[in-house]
């Protein structure tokens, strides 16, 4: 089973517990502040500061749950200021468009990046689809909602064929720019699908700061500017953004499902070493070209697949 074990301080494993209430098991292990079951991964925080995260999403939740939690204000001190992208308090209730993408951490499968809007009257609708964040959501939840959506909101869904998205990184671009042109343009697909219609903001799922996300964007022909908006965590503070990321993981999970036809197998998310070997395995049958088809081929699990083989031949 795959696992990986994060150092955290006490005040991160605190409010991680918090967020993951909803999961915390009722038994501990000796030595542990708490155990909680989430889909496909079980969290077992203990007084070391260890974390151990097991289970085929260890991967994937480990990187959600650590740099993400917002060690808890120390009161003596001044807040700092919220950027200036920060979105305004009554953002839940507003007429929003948001963003997000999936697939950035998966050494298999496209990168995809959706848009959606949600307005005001459709928030409760929205709610009722059991539309929340994702994270809380296994698969079979994500494509049953994913489908009521798709019928519900005005979206836009970028696909990233692997092919494209690895001559693009070989020709120097990096992650950060890639998703953030794809952001720009899903929101912009989605901004010109409601014309006319009550828009209060755009919710960016921040993956960068700010700035950095306007560098990245200096080329773009239509850049999205006025009214846009930055929050990690941004499936909390709108539904357009939950909404978005669920459209995404459901692209993404019929990508790795179109995928695994194609080779005949299932193929793994994350980036761990069982992904290693499943890639090995598949050069072996199907030739390098399956780095360039169905990889994001820059990521150490390349290599670490070459070595496999090499083993094996020797
Ligand atoms: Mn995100």
């Amino acid at each position: 089973m795959a696992h990986v074990v994060k150092k955290m301080t006490n005040t991160e494993i605190l409010a991680m517990k918090k967020e993951l209430a909803h999961a915390v098991q009722d038994k501990t292990p000796p030595g542990a502040v708490f155990t909680a079951k989430l889909n496909e991964c079980t969290v077992t925080a203990y007084q070391s500061g260890k974390v151990l995260f097991q289970g085929k999403r260890a991967e994937e939740a480990s990187k959600e749950f650590s740099g993400q939690i917002a060690p808890a204000k120390d009161k003596t001190k001044t807040a700092k200021p919220a950027h200036r992208f920060a979105p305004p308090e009554n953002a839940a209730e507003l007429s929003m468009i948001g963003s997000d993408e999936v697939g950035t951490g998966d050494y298999f499968g496209p990168m995809t990046v959706a848009a959606a809007y949600v307005s005001a009257s459709q928030l409760e609708l929205v709610k009722e689809l059991g539309v929340r964040d994702s994270k809380h959501l296994n698969d079979k939840q994500i494509i049953q909602i994913a489908k009521e959506l798709i019928h519900t909101v005005p979206y836009s869904l970028l696909v990233l064929p692997n092919e494209k998205y690895n001559d693009l990184q070989q020709k120097g671009m990096s992650q950060g720019k890639i998703k953030a042109i794809l952001h720009n343009r899903a929101l912009q697909n989605v901004k010109a699908k409601i014309e006319g219609e009550k828009l209060d903001g755009i919710l960016v799922d921040q993956f960068c700061e700010p700035g950095v996300y306007f560098n990245y964007l200096t080329k773009e022909k239509n850049l999205l500017k006025e009214g846009l908006y930055f929050a990690t965590k941004g499936e909390s503070v709108h539904l357009a953004v939950a909404a978005a990321s669920i459209l995404a993981r459901y692209s993404f999970l019929k990508e790795m499902d179109k995928l695994g036809a194609r080779f005949n197998t299932v193929i793994p998310k994350g980036a761990g070493p069982h992904v290693d070997v499943k890639a090995a395995e598949l050069v072996e049958k199907f030739g390098e070209t399956v780095f360039d088809t169905a990889t994001k081929k820059h990521f150490a699990n390349t290599q670490k697949a070459l070595n496999l083989l090499k083993k094996k031949r020797t």
